[in-house]
């Protein structure tokens, strides 16, 4: 049989993972959802796999900020933790590119205008450009009652007219602070599942962080700020158990292999402490699970 699957980094990803179950004596050809460890045949590749048969390409950090594919999950993850974390993390970063002048713009975006002579209406506008160099504000006929329309059209129409100033507020949109947070900690996940493969997933430890983003344990993710030259890599410190996972912006504290959980939760207490010792482990990877590298790696 011919099989008629999706993409080339589909059954590259595929194959690595098969191979690295292999090493584990499961026979077989099965590739294991690193998230939920459900197994899957080559028939989850296919195109027009079902929904609840299907593994998807996901990226780290999500492909809505930018990040690249590191593994095949299965659909059932890739969606139900696109919509609760990876969207947060999206809508964190697009909050960070509107106030922030040292980033990208911004994508156009949905928000609210109040204006101070009716404090009670809120009119859903679109919010382009970036704080401090400019923006621009429309308001459109979907989503907006006709009345608080033309009223709010009068006032965007004042301000070009009088300069670019404006009494009122914007409301921007919200996000969870807690879930985009998890959400890099998944990322963190995936990209040391691609790099040390099934060691890390079916860890001790790589279970507790799975678990963690998925049923929402009482999980503290702790980021630091990465310092220059140390971003995109993996800094494990073998003496405190932890490692850090950078992508850009953060660097994200998980326990590392040889940790117990009590004291990775030690450890977390005070990260930077543990800066000064560590190997860097370049991620920056093509794509794909790098080895099974169960006795090198711990050695
Ligand atoms: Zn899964």
């Amino acid at each position: 049989m011919k099989p008629d699957d999706k993409s080339f980094k589909h059954r590259e990803l595929f194959a690595s993972g098969v191979n690295a179950l292999r090493g584990y004596g499961i026979a077989g050809d099965f590739y294991r959802c690193p998230i939920c460890c459900s197994d899957f045949d080559e028939r989850a590749i296919f195109k027009g796999a079902q929904d609840a048969y299907c593994l998807t390409l996901e990226h780290a950090p999500p492909e809505s900020i930018g990040g690249k594919v590191v593994a095949l999950t299965c659909k059932k993850c890739n969606n139900d933790l696109g919509s609760r974390l990876d969207s947060q993390v999206a809508a964190r970063e697009q909050f960070f590119r509107f106030v922030d002048p040292n980033r990208p713009d911004p994508k156009p975006f949905p928000g609210t205008l109040t204006l101070p002579q009716d404090p009670e209406v809120k009119t859903n506008i679109r919010i382009s450009g970036k704080l401090g160099s400019g923006i621009n504000l429309s308001a459109g006929k979907r989503h907006n009652h006709p009345e608080n329309l033309s009223e709010a059209r009068n006032s965007l129409e004042g301000i070009s007219l009088s300069g670019g100033r404006f009494h009122g507020s914007l409301g921007l949109p919200a996000y969870d602070e807690k879930c985009a947070d998890l959400g890099f900690l998944k990322s963190a996940f995936l990209c040391l599942f691609a790099k040390f493969g099934y060691t890390f997933a079916l860890s001790a430890v790589g279970r507790f962080v799975s678990n963690a983003f998925l049923d929402e344990e009482n999980f503290e993710v702790v980021k630091l700020k990465p310092f220059p030259g140390y971003k995109n890599n993996i800094l494990v410190s073998e003496v405190s158990g932890v490692c850090f996972v950078g992508f850009g912006e953060f660097l994200v504290v998980c326990p590392w292999l040889n940790a117990s959980i009590e004291k990775f939760s030690e450890a977390c207490k005070a990260p930077d402490s543990f800066l000064g010792q560590y190997k860097l482990i370049p991620f920056d990877l093509p794509f794909g699970l790098e080895a099974i590298l169960d006795n090198s790696l711990r050695k």
